[in-house]
């Protein structure tokens, strides 16, 4: 690799380490004769950026040169920053020799914008042409499209790769024209909207023609940027539960606010980014996914921001005793899943077990059960637990906040609560 290129990939690779939106789940696809690298379905796994979030990719971008002036963004115009861009031929040949060293198994790619839209995402989309056309790529390829970017492209794009990704950043127009006032929800809703029908008409091709090509098979993805504007977590987990409504919408991704440009004032003077906020708000969008929790019953205008103490799951118990204990030997699977420490493995696990003898809390243990966490939600066989019911809200969130070390032993515990039995 020449000096030139090196000096170029360490600009990008390092303005491309703030976007998180680049897990490379959601397509499988095994090595081909003939072709070089495959697709794996979940975390393929090495790491290449040097603090980039995920890592598995070469994460990088084609450029950091930008004609828009994000407030939130360290590539934006008004930085003084070093800028640098590579040609299609230099991103190319870069990929395929990190994937022959085994460096890499993948490509994030993202770009500033130059000139217009389709200029740049033309060239984004020549990068993922010559790679799975010219150099037979197998491997996986997340590709941004650019916001603006006309349909015809973003057409192109899907042929090639594996996931396509355009992302919101703020969660609120209004707020979205403030800090980026050359951005607007049609700019980025439309490329989703076409992604989405290019998905949708190639699943409907393949169903008549077997060998019809299919267009970005692991489906769309987005981000969200956290504290950068007064947003709150209800806006947030609304706009990301309407998006999943979609059916080719696959992940939200939520990346706490760094203050990169603090000098303008338009963005909130924070010392550090929003990391226990951002982490509540991926298990907030769990819940969305895979525990059937609408989002209203997460966040709503009485409980309009996630609590920071415990996770949404606890929080949603502590706010509805009533729902509780469950018994985990007659509950049904959607019940279950309610439970705190009671994931969907362990759901499916007791449904299944608990057909061969009822279920104390040993077995729950072996299931893999927190029952640290479940003890005060359930009733089981054997169990003979204080319920949340029993201990109120406030104590058993009291018990489960305690820090270690500080953890009170039972004849504590019967002091501290004795009021309350
Ligand atoms: S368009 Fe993208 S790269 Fe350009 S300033 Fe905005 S967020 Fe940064």
């Amino acid at each position: 690799m020449n000096e030139t290129v090196l000096e170029k990939l360490k600009i990008l690779a390092e303005s491309a380490k703030y976007d998180v939106s680049c897990a490379s789940s959601g397509t499988s696809r095994s090595g081909k004769k003939g072709m070089v690298g495959s697709a794996a379905g979940w975390g393929i796994c090495h790491s290449f950026a040097e603090d980039g979030r995920c890592i598995s990719l070469l994460k990088i971008m084609l450029t950091n040169y930008c004609m828009y002036d994000c407030a939130y963004c360290i590539n934006r115009r008004s930085n003084d920053l070093p800028r640098a861009t590579l040609s299609v031929t230099e991103l190319v040949d870069l990929t395929i020799e990190f994937y022959r060293r085994n460096y890499i198994e993948g490509l994030f790619l993202s770009s500033g914008v130059v000139r217009s839209p389709d200029y740049t995402m033309e060239r984004l989309v020549r990068v993922v042409k010559d790679l799975r056309l010219i150099h037979r790529f197998n491997g996986y390829i997340h590709m941004k499209s650019i916001p603006g970017a006309s349909q015809e492209l973003v057409n192109e794009a899907g042929l090639y790769a594996d996931r396509l990704s355009v992302n919101i950043e703020i969660p609120n127009e209004k707020s979205l024209q403030t800090l980026a006032p050359e951005k607007d929800f049609k700019s980025v809703f439309a490329p989703m909207r076409y992604i989405q029908q290019g998905v949708l008409q190639s699943a409907e091709e393949r169903k008549r023609f077997r060998h019809a090509p299919r267009f970005a098979p692991a489906g769309q993805s987005t981000q969200m940027i956290i504290g950068a504007t007064a947003d709150t977590d209800k806006d947030i987990l609304r706009l990301s539960s309407a998006l999943y409504q979609r059916p080719t919408m696959k992940r939200v991704y939520y990346s706490g606010f760094i203050p990169v440009n603090d000098y303008d004032n338009r963005l909130p003077a924070l010392k550090q980014p929003p990391l226990v906020r951002e982490n509540r708000l991926y298990q907030a969008d769990w819940l969305l996914r895979f525990y059937e929790f609408k989002v209203d019953e997460i966040v709503n205008d009485a409980y309009p921001e996630l609590d920071l103490e415990v996770d949404p799951k606890l929080s949603w118990a502590l706010r509805n005793p009533h729902m509780f204990p469950v018994d985990i030997n007659k509950a049904d699977y959607e019940l279950l899943l309610r439970v705190p420490g009671i994931g969907v493995k362990s759901a499916k696990m007791i449904v299944v077990s608990r057909r061969y003898s009822r279920l104390g809390s040993e077995q729950l243990k072996k299931i893999g059960v927190v029952m640290k966490k479940a003890q005060y939600f359930i009733t089981c066989h054997e169990l003979a637990m204080r319920t949340v019911n029993e201990l109120t809200p406030e104590n058993v969130r009291h018990i489960l906040t305690q820090k270690k070390g500080r953890k009170l032993d039972d004849r504590q515990l019967t002091i501290q609560f004795q009021d309350v039995l």
